[in-house]
């Protein structure tokens, strides 16, 4: 019996050895996600954000009240199930609503005004895999909480871009639009019904569903018929009600001002029901069919529907697998994975010895270090040295260990250096090129 991974899910594995010739793919590379991490988390703490950790899976109900019943994703794509107790619990198909869950239950609004949380996690999606789109995927998600202006609007927008850019990612197009407010909202969705009425025997089967039980999520359809069908619907910008209005047009001013370039686009209302006002979402053509790398949208409602004050809010969601696939596809240069300092070979069984105890030596002094486990001969240890990156390979023989010293050999220039192993973690340093190894 064989194993592999689930239908539309993929591992996470070390990078390739230096050297192979095989290439992997960047979303199955480690080291490419450590980088991009690294960056994300960076941004957060520069624009004052908190890491919150909630659990994989809640409360089926939590789902279906947050990202609401008639959605693609309630309706088809949730992992639900029923524990060995009886609870009815679902894997998370999107990081909002755990987040929200976790600010009402404890309170997190009475210790600061405004709560800025940030998260890098798994979700969860019955989908129909393809390039890009997977069953398990992960998002690089914030929330800022207890703030209703524009100006933190253009703050949460203008983190997501900024995270584009710093990882090499330029070919981006920001979307914005705004669905208002429930109330003006409610007016659009009567314009549209009344729009698409005479279509619907023209529509998709899914689409007449929609237009009797959410008609907004109309806007939500990939097939191409019910998009040309839908190209000249009433624009929600038009129905927006004069707060609304005013809310846009000031975060478009904000935009502008940050140098932030976007495109409107009046049928952007994303998968789900909570979004009120702001929306956007972040494309690019390096992400083939599946051009979304991420977006997220105002959810000034939510929180009380969930049970705590009326508090408003806004997030964003950015695919770490398509970003890693835009950055791939454009060929952006990405630091090499860091290696290890030093490698070292013993040659015999007293060599081994005293390696044991260089070896632990070394990593008390913080420098990234392995030996050869399996007993090689000296050509082989340096291919492994190789492999693993290292900056030096320490060979230690006989003679070496009569003398006090080790063979320090430079992996790129393969000159080799005698170090007394009383002053080694100091002479490897002094020996420099350190700085892109095993800190
Ligand atoms: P959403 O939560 O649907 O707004 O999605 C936010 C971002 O998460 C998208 O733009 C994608 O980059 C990513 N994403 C959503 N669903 C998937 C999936 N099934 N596989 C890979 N990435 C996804």
């Amino acid at each position: 019996m064989r194993y592999s991974a689930p239908k539309y899910t993929y591992d996470v594995l070390p990078a390739p050895p230096s050297g192979a010739t095989q290439a992997r793919p960047w979303i199955e590379d480690s080291s490419r996600w450590h980088w991009l991490e690294g960056i994300f988390r960076e941004l957060c703490a520069l624009y004052s954000y908190e890491e919150i950790r909630t659990p994989v899976f809640e409360a089926t109900d939590l789902f279906h009240r947050a990202v609401g019943e008639s959605t693609d994703i309630v309706s088809k794509e949730t992992y639900d199930f029923t524990t060995r107790g009886g609870d009815d619990l679902t894997l998370r198909p999107e990081g909002t609503a755990g987040a929200l869950r976790a600010y009402v239950q404890h309170r997190l609004h009475i210790e600061r005004p405004v709560t800025k949380l940030y998260y890098i996690g798994p979700n969860f999606r019955y989908e129909r895999g393809q390039a890009g789109r997977y069953r398990q995927h992960y998002q690089a998600g914030i929330e800022a909480l207890g703030a209703g202006g524009p100006d933190i609007d253009a703050e949460v927008i203008a983190i997501a871009m900024a995270f584009y850019t710093r990882l090499g990612i330029t070919r981006l197009t920001l979307k914005l639009n705004s669905l208002g407010t429930a109330e003006s909202r409610a007016r659009y969705v009567e314009a549209l019904r009344a729009y698409a009425e005479p279509l619907l025997p023209e529509m998709s089967e899914d689409n007449r569903r929609r237009y009797q039980t959410n008609a907004l999520r109309m806007l939500d359809t990939k097939h191409p018929r019910d998009l040309e069908l839908l190209a000249d619907a009433p624009a929600l910008t038009d129905y927006l009600d004069p707060e609304s209005r005013a809310h846009l047009d000031t975060l478009q001013h904000y935009l502008s001002g940050l140098g932030i370039a976007y495109e409107m686009d009046p049928r952007l209302v994303r998968g789900f029901d909570y979004y009120t006002r702001t929306t956007f979402e972040i494309q690019s053509p390096d992400v083939g069919a599946q051009s979304a790398l991420g977006g997220g949208g105002r959810y000034d409602g939510l929180v009380e529907q969930l049970g705590g004050p009326p508090t408003p809010g806004i997030g964003f969601g950015l695919g770490i697998e398509r970003a890693l696939i835009a950055l791939e596809t454009a060929g952006v240069p990405v630091p090499e994975p860091p290696g290890i300092v030093a490698f070292l070979c013993p040659l015999g069984d007293a060599a081994r010895a005293a390696c044991v105890n260089l070896l632990s030596h070394l990593r008390s002094a913080n420098l990234a270090a392995d030996m050869d486990y399996t007993g090689r001969k000296m050509k082989a240890m340096l291919e492994q040295a190789d492999k693993l990156r290292a900056r030096y390979a320490l060979i230690v023989g006989d003679s070496e260990i009569e003398r006090g010293v080790v063979q320090a050999r430079d992996m790129r220039t393969t000159q080799q250096t005698e170090i007394p192993v009383a002053h080694i973690a100091e002479s490897l340093r002094g020996l420099g090129g350190l700085s892109e190894a095993g800190r």
